[in-house]
């Protein structure tokens, strides 16, 4: 696909420098001689209300008596780090849970402009490289705090290779970040587009099919397993079109499309609430927001990118 990788987390081609991953003193060095730090709480970015991420000094007060940071790369000749805040409560309380939670959570150690924001409602507000650091930030840092113990033998990890590793002590197993693929396919007949809404989503919100891929599948036959599991359309030649980092929490979007080789709908109502053929004419009017009934994937997700390159005819 022509312009795939202009999809929101895209990437920005942020140099990674894993040469340096090894060499304690180099990122010490880097640390103090300019480093900046991006704090996540609770899976939350910090950024400033008129729009960008705030970075740290390794030595703000914010940073001070935290773990070693994970050392994200090389931006500009800028080393970047990223740690995460943990223990900390506002005053008024953690935020309840909710699908598209636009609030900012504010920090004493921070201005009173910059605050906690969930990187879902920000993402198509941050530049590409901000994007790719974010992305790359929360999906780490959210690995650390899940992976505490070793699959092997149950023992406790500790971080090594400034933060691209976990080692066990008690077993020697190494432990590697891991991305869990997920298959989202625009599926096509003709002139219309297969849309699926899952319970609980907001009302009258349509996407294009996803699923997680199982062992042993490949992204072909991962893409007409799940249409096949939620919808019974049959689906033919299928194609790789983008993909997209979406670090909620470790997942990598696999954009594909395929052709329906039939049309009746036989849904799963435990995958879906509905599914439902969508017309050009319709889907452009959804875009617009102009659609009675249909809302589609809201913008930054990579449903929404494939889709409006479907209706301007750049998918191929
Ligand atoms: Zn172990």
């Amino acid at each position: 696909m022509r312009h795939s990788e202009t999809v929101t987390f895209g990437g920005s081609g942020l140099v990674r420098a894993a040469h340096l991953r090894g060499d304690a003193e180099a990122l010490t060095r880097l640390r103090a001689g300019g480093g900046q730090v991006l704090v996540l709480w609770r899976g939350r970015i910090p950024v400033a209300d008129t729009g960008g991420l705030v970075w740290v000094a390794a030595d703000h007060p914010l940073v001070a008596g935290l773990p070693a940071p994970v050392f994200l790369g090389l931006d500009d000749g800028i080393a970047r780090f990223a740690v995460d805040l943990p223990g900390w409560v506002p005053a008024e309380g953690a935020p309840t849970p909710a699908f598209l939670d636009q609030s900012r959570i504010r920090h004493p150690q921070l201005a009173a402009d910059h605050g906690f924001a969930e990187l879902r409602a920000e993402m198509t507000r941050l530049t590409a490289r901000e994007a790719e650091l974010a992305a790359t930030a929360r999906a780490i840092l959210g690995w650390h705090s899940s992976h505490g113990f070793c699959a092997a033998c149950g023992a406790a990890t500790e971080m090594v290779n400034a933060g691209w590793q976990r080692a066990c002590a008690q077993c020697g197993a190494q432990h590697f970040p891991r991305t869990d693929p997920v298959v989202i396919m625009l599926i096509t007949r003709g002139n219309r587009a297969l849309l699926g809404r899952s319970p609980g989503w907001p009302e009258g919100m349509y996407s294009c099919l996803a699923g997680f891929m199982e062992p042993g599948e490949t992204v072909e036959a991962a893409v007409r397993r799940e249409v096949a599991e939620e919808t019974g359309i049959r689906v033919g030649a299928v194609r790789y079109l983008a993909s997209q980092p979406w670090p909620f929490p470790a997942s990598l979007m696999i954009g594909c499309a395929g052709e329906a080789l039939s049309e009746t709908i036989t849904l799963d109502p435990v995958e879906l609430e509905d599914a439902l053929w969508v017309s050009r004419e319709e889907l452009m009017e959804a875009m617009a927001g102009a659609h009675p009934v249909i809302h589609p994937a809201r913008k930054g997700s990579i449903a929404h990118f494939l889709l409006s390159n479907w209706l301007a005819d750049r998918l191929f």
